[in-house]
């Protein structure tokens, strides 16, 4: 399934291909999302065929301003009103329950939507041309790191989307949080840059879910897909050791170090900027054919929770 992408720096004319039905990847501030018309059936099947996504892997679904919040989902209570509040347009996104209107297929059959408003100006001009919602998730292909520029997404889904609307690289870089506003207390069911101390700030009682254990069904359908993962395998560290060993090549990433025999690191200033280069670097490790990815564990506080819950799911953990 061969299609012509055409890449563009128009919001509005990359809306008007999604408005056809056609599938639009897009920047928002977290990374690239892959969007379709959350009301046209077809187009959100698209895709999952696109990504090679599993179909009980549910999508966001990415609303120009909180007034659209109506058209998808229905009976907010006051966490979700005091969340949505505080954190929207930005990196958060709340379950809510979901309307009759929203195909299953969005939300591979849960009674529930995840929406979110990003904050990104390209984003929020592609989606003011958007005549309905925009359901998305990453745009990259299941199982690949998120995009967080252009060229990665052109890498992973060009000849198999219709347009791809370029933009700067997500300055953010990690998934967007993930609230369940449906259940009492709240639960965090993937943390992202906003932290889990920021959230207990407006919504005190909030819990973390805790990842599924085999077997077990999971709170979230994203919980149980391994994620983000480089084809190089990864090794997680607490503190860098002395060196490591030269072959096969090796990378480094972290905070501090980088151990002698690595190939190519990257020394990170703050968890902010980690974040950031985390999924690029991954990618640019998989060009040059790196062999083990050594990541030394971020503190486990504000967007570090982030990356340490990227970084085991790269490992494979
Ligand atoms: P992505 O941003 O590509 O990771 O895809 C969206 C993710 O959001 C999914 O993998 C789920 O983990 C999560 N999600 C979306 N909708 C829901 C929902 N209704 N309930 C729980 N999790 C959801
Ligand atoms: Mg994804």
């Amino acid at each position: 399934m061969t299609k012509q992408t055409v890449v563009t720096d128009s919001p509005a004319e990359a809306a008007e291909f999604l408005n056809r039905g056609g599938l639009v990847a897009f920047p928002t501030e977290t990374v690239y999302g892959l969007g379709a018309d959350v009301f046209n059936h077809g187009s959100v099947g698209g895709i999952f065929t696109a990504k090679g996504r599993p179909s009980d892997n549910p999508l966001i679904v990415h609303l120009r301003s909180p007034e659209q919040i109506g058209e998808v989902a229905s009976g907010l209570n006051a966490h979700a009103e005091a969340l949505i509040g505080r954190f929207f347009p930005g990196p958060l996104t709340v379950v809510l329950s979901k309307n009759r209107s929203v195909p299953e297929i969005v939300s591979a059959g849960l009674p529930t939507v995840g929406v979110r408003c990003p904050s990104h100006p390209v984003a929020a001009e592609f989606l003011k041309h958007c005549r309905h919602p925009v359901a998305a998730p990453s745009a990259n292909l299941s199982g690949r790191p998120s995009p967080t520029d252009w060229k990665a997404v052109f890498h992973d889904l060009g000849g198999r989307i219709d347009c791809l609307l370029r933009g700067e690289p997500s300055t953010i870089g990690l998934e967007s949080t993930i609230v369940d506003c449906t259940v009492d207390p709240p639960l965090l069911l993937r943390s992202g840059a906003i932290g889990l101390e920021l959230l207990r700030e407006v919504v005190p009682e909030l819990q973390v879910a805790t990842s599924c254990k085999p077997g077990e069904a999971p709170k979230s359908p994203g919980m149980k897909y391994r994620h983000y993962s480089p084809e190089a395998s990864v090794v997680l560290v607490e503190a860098p050791p002395h060196a490591i060993p030269t072959a096969p090549p090796s990378a480094w990433i972290g905070l501090s170090g980088p151990p002698e025999g690595v190939f190519r690191s990257m020394v990170c200033r703050s968890p902010e900027e980690y974040a950031r280069i985390l999924f690029g670097f991954f990618r640019a490790c998989d060009a040059e054919g790196i062999g083990t990815i050594w990541c030394e564990l971020p503190p486990e506080e504000g967007i570090g929770r982030a990356i340490r819950d990227r970084l085991f799911k790269a490992a494979g953990k």
